[in-house]
């Protein structure tokens, strides 16, 4: 083996890509900072915290999300810990933006669930669940908040097992109820983590380690409670399993209270022993990529308005195999067109740092990205393309329309822009004029998100008419006059060329099928 494949084996093997995902409000953000603080990377938690009347935090950027106190778009934050490299893939906060969600997850190798004591498993969480299950992406559950009153400890390991056919395998056990956390029972050594809050709780919590005796001299019965109920686990088959874990048949679950800080160190220590590094990525036609072949990457999400100062495009790209070099120019596996990469940057939050050199696992924001969209391959020397990002059915739509007639150009750009970036899709019905397109989304939310950067950005207010659609299935072009001709219903191309069949609900999409027996409308399925 070259010493060049040897160093970019160790640098992968060091490399821990992984997202924060949960329920909005089950502390994402906070759990987020604690683990830079922890890592000392921020001096002071709370000093990137970007709820309103709190200062900015690192990863949101939009004016609109420091007025609404939520976090719409992604990005990443890397720092190293104990000699590992970590990158942390920031998710959006809002239920609504689930789809930007999914595509994250493409870019990452694990994540960190986390669940509020008092809430347990919430909508959101089930799907998360789900597809990180269906992606192949193992989960450390963290069950956050535990300094507030929330559900028993064992029920809430029953709800996940319950809810997610997953086995819960906790590695650490809180002493104390929730309401009332003391510090964990690290399961595998036994020891008692004692936490205490540090005056104002603003920096890191004290821990104190502690064997059994002592621990029992300290805590008396809240502490043989605990060991009890640790000893349960075991009998129920709740033990940890690496296997077991890597392959989504189980998931290791920690406790914390992310605002105090409570178990963040038990949390970095997990995830540097247990979270997977990155591996062969397979591509579209399920050949695994080897690390050591050379760079490619794979686009999981396309932003512009990111620095105010530097109107441009950037396009976030995961490694996937060799080292990237600033300057590469690579190739853009959909176009076989190429891209100059004079301008690449590891990305914290705002702040944006000039790189020079990459490696697997590593997130890289390449600037004047053009026309590269999300789920785009990037390589060097060797072609590769890595399976299509999922999408997911729009049910919300409205026809668009620019305020001002006289910035119809602008409002092109705009809109065409948005729907390269993915924030909305853009469908075209003949049955209205080309300058008003009908706007598909996920998520209502999106078309704030629409209205807000056409405004801002694209100088182009926009007009959004609510239509009353809610289904979209796909059907063959030829189809789209029966589609038209049905009370109701609309046929609309999407810019990707797939026809799309819009109905009301379910219902008369039904009513249609059956007196359209020749139709076959296709339901738009998670993956492609
Ligand atoms: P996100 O929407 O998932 O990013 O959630 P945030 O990090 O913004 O947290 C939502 C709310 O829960 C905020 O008011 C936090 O201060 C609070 N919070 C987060 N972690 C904890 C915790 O461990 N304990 C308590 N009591 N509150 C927390």
């Amino acid at each position: 083996m070259s010493a060049d494949t040897t160093e970019l084996l160790n640098q992968a093997a060091r490399r821990r890509t992984f997202a924060v995902i949960s329920h909005p409000d089950a502390g994402k953000s906070t759990l987020t900072e604690a683990l830079l603080l922890h890592a000392h990377v921020l001096n002071e938690a709370g000093a990137t915290h970007g709820k309103a009347g709190r200062k900015a935090t690192v990863s949101d950027w939009m004016e609109m999300e420091k007025d609404r106190g939520i976090s719409i778009s992604s990005s990443a934050i890397q720092f190293t810990h104990d000699g590992l490299v970590f990158n942390v893939v920031d998710t959006p906060g809002h239920a609504d933006f689930s789809e930007d969600t999914y595509r994250v997850l493409t870019a990452v190798d694990s994540v960190i669930m986390l669940l509020d004591a008092a809430k347990g498993m919430e909508p959101q969480t089930m799907k998360l669940f789900g597809v990180c299950k269906q992606r192949g992406i193992p989960i450390i559950t963290v069950i956050n908040k535990w300094d507030r009153p929330g559900h028993d400890a064992l029920a809430l390991l029953d709800e996940v097992q319950e809810r997610t056919g997953m086995r819960p395998t906790p590695l650490t056990w809180p002493v104390g109820i929730s309401g009332d956390f003391h510090g964990v029972l690290d399961i595998r050594s036994g020891e008692y983590v004692q936490y205490t809050r540090t005056p104002g709780g603003s920096t890191l919590a004290i821990e104190k380690r502690m064997t059994p005796q002592q621990a029992e001299a300290a805590m008396g019965e809240t502490w043989t409670t605990a060991v009890e109920e640790a000893e349960l686990l075991t009998l129920d088959g709740y033990e940890h399993d690496l296997e077991d874990y890597l392959a989504q048949r189980s998931t290791v679950v920690l406790f914390a209270a992310a605002v105090l800080n409570f178990g963040i160190g038990q949390l970095l220590d997990v995830l540097s022993e247990l979270a997977p590094p990155p591996h062969a990525r397979p591509d579209a036609d399920g050949a695994p990529r080897p690390l050591e072949a050379p760079f490619s990457a794979q686009v999981f999400k396309v932003q512009a308005g990111m620095d105010r100062n530097h109107r441009d495009r950037l396009a976030f790209a995961r490694i996937c195999s060799g080292i990237f070099h600033r300057g590469d120019v690579v190739t853009r596996a959909a176009t076989g067109r190429q891209l100059a990469t004079k301008y690449a940057s590891g990305v914290f939050g705002r702040e944006r740092e000039t790189i020079e050199e990459a490696w697997p696992g590593d997130v890289i924001g390449l600037v004047n990205a053009g026309d590269v969209r999300a789920g785009d391959s990037l390589y060097l020397e060797e072609p590769v393309t890595f399976p299509e990002i999922p999408t997911f059915p729009p049910e919300h739509f409205r026809q668009a329309s620019a305020m001002d007639p006289s910035k119809h150009k602008q409002f092109q750009r705009g809109i065409e822009q948005l729907d390269q970036e993915g924030v909305i899709q853009v469908l075209r019905s003949e049955r209205r004029p080309s300058q008003m397109p009908i706007l598909a989304a996920v998520g209502p939310m999106q078309f704030e998100v629409v209205s807000h950067r056409m405004e801002h950005e694209f100088h182009a207010p926009i007009r959004l008419e609510q239509l009353p659609l809610g289904l979209a299935m796909g059907i063959q072009k030829q189809d789209a006059p029966a589609v038209d001709a049905y009370p109701g219903a609309e046929a609309a191309e999407r810019s990707d060329g797939t026809w799309l069949a819009l109905f009301a609900d379910s219902w008369q999409a039904r009513w249609f099928g059956q007196r359209n027996p020749d139709v076959t409308l296709e339901s738009l399925t998670h993956d492609h």
